[in-house]
């Protein structure tokens, strides 16, 4: 970036921009393993004013921007693969307003999300969606990428969340969508547009979102199978049996392993898959609902069943279900961790259909995730190093994009597009479905400045490869 860019940045920054090489290098990529890119610069804005400013100066010189929360992202979704401006909300983390009469909060999009959850439940209020990542991601990025979390089969994602936004649009322009009202059905729902829009359409400057009641009772309940068919077909038989749990996570056998020797919580190594269980609400129901449901796994060949006694048993639980990924990822060099998301009637067989492709093509893969959505996060490990290898680990998640869409579901339940999964979601829109998209894209940033070669990006499946 030449000296007279940079220094129109920091005028309208008051100096948050830079431009070293350690900041672009900071900057050049995200979670996403095996892509990487320089930025041209990294620049802070502290208003939304700053930010349409910033945005209309780009877009004059042409300068792709790329907003950026924490870059936790899995999709390769803040990757500058086209240089230009990263744009960070480090300036903008602030909780406006918790509304307890509307049942509201009004955030700036660089809130971290946990920090947002922990406000909210001093004051006996909920604010569901809960991403792994919760205590490094921001609320942009939970917006941008339409997060989901542990809660999701009873409580939905972000969108469900997300009343009104405030945004400035790719010419500059600021609008307010939606608001504090429980309805608003004026015009096209812009909030729903922005929302998982992954940065391609505007930057997200703050956000209304809804609360609800902190749930009475909550209890947790660790149900160990023998076999993995059996966990699967008894999430099925909990939700045929009509009863929505908080939270219905899955672990396969490697992944229990991996995680008791990172977590060490106690853990069952013997088991082969097992199925975290929470419920929340008035206590009578909750303690109905527990005992059906433990009945229900035992019936389904469950080998243990077991109710955490303390609320710290319970956390310990959750966090060792957050934690697996980094239990995961210290195994090998290289974590790749997907989220194809099927019916949730098709669990068990989508998890059967993971370990024959991994065994097909002599890849590690291990599996848990939200099952009680459909939603399961076949994870890789291996070395980027290896590039033959990382042929095969492509050829391995191409197939397990393939069944999941046969089965009815799709690419990603998560974790978004972003520039990773662009080669694949032609599969699962169809080539009109891709068209109607790109046609928004097109009419509100003809320039193409907000994120390119996000969603649509021509990307050649390049996990292997790094750089720009
Ligand atoms: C350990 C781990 C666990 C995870 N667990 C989950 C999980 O359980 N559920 C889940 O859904 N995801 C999960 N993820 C993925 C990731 O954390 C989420 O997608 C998260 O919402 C990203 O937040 P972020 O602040 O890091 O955003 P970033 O990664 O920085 O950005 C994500 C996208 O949002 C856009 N963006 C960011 N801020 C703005 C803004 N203000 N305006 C416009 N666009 C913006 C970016 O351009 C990008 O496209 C996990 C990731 C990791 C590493």
């Amino acid at each position: 970036m030449n000296d007279r860019l940079l220094k129109t940045l920091k005028g309208i920054t008051n100096g948050h921009a830079r431009a070293s090489q350690a900041d672009l290098l900071a900057y050049s990529y995200d979670g996403t393993p095996g892509f990487q890119a320089m930025p041209d610069a990294v620049v802070s804005p502290g208003s939304a004013e700053e930010v349409s400013e910033i945005v209309r100066f780009c877009r004059s010189e042409g300068i792709p921007i790329v907003p950026r929360g924490s870059g936790t992202n899995l999709s390769a979704g803040t990757t500058p693969t086209a240089g230009g401006v990263v744009l960070l909300f480090n300036r903008m983390n602030q909780i406006l307003e918790i509304d307890e009469e509307n049942l509201t909060v009004t955030v700036q999009p660089g809130v971290i999300t946990k920090d947002l959850i922990d406000a909210v439940e001093m004051r006996g209020l909920f604010y569901p969606p809960d991403p792994s990542s919760m205590k490094i991601s921001t609320i942009g990025g939970n917006i941008s990428e339409n997060s989901g979390g542990l809660r999701g089969l009873k409580y939905g994602v972000t969108k469900d969340y997300v009343l009104g936004l405030e945004a400035v649009m790719p010419d500059g322009s600021v609008i307010k969508t939606g608001g504090k009202l429980a309805k608003d059905v004026a015009g096209y729902d812009l909030t729903k547009l922005l929302t998982g829009a992954e940065g391609t359409l505007g930057v997200i400057t703050e956000a209304t979102l809804k609360l609800i009641p902190m749930p009475s009772s909550k209890k947790t309940m660790l149900a160990q199978f023998a076999a993995m068919d059996q966990a699967a077909e008894a999430v099925s038989a909990i939700i045929e049996n009509r009863i929505i749990p908080a939270t219905l996570e899955f672990m396969d056998r490697a992944t229990i392993r991996a995680v008791e020797d990172f977590a060490k919580v106690g853990l069952p190594l013997e088991a082969e898959a097992i199925l975290l269980i929470e419920q929340d609400g008035a206590e009578a129901a909750v303690n109905d609902e527990m005992k059906l449901m433990k009945e229900i796994c035992e019936k389904q060949g469950a080998f243990s069943v077991e109710l955490a006694k303390t609320a710290e048993e319970a956390n310990n639980l959750m966090t060792a279900r957050r934690s697996a990924l980094s239990a995961l990822a210290r195994l090998k060099p290289t974590t790749i961790l997907e989220d194809a998301t099927v019916p949730r009637s098709k669990v068990a067989e989508m998890v059967e259909a993971i370990t024959k492709i991994a065994a097909k093509h002599q890849v590690t893969i291990c599996t848990f995730g939200h099952a009680g959505d459909g939603n399961l996060h076949p994870t890789c490990i291996t070395d980027a190093r290896n590039t033959e290898e990382m042929h095969r680990v492509e050829a391995a998640f191409e197939e397990i994009f393939k069944e999941a869409i046969r089965l009815g579901g799709t690419i990603t339940g998560e974790h978004g597009v972003g520039e990773m999964k662009a080669p694949y979601l032609e599969w699962k829109l169809g080539a009109s479905g891709i068209n109607v998209m790109k046609l928004i894209k097109q009419s509100l940033d003809p320039d193409n400045i907000m994120n390119p070669n996000k969603i649509f990006g021509k990307s050649e499946k390049k996990r292997v490869v790094v750089g720009r």
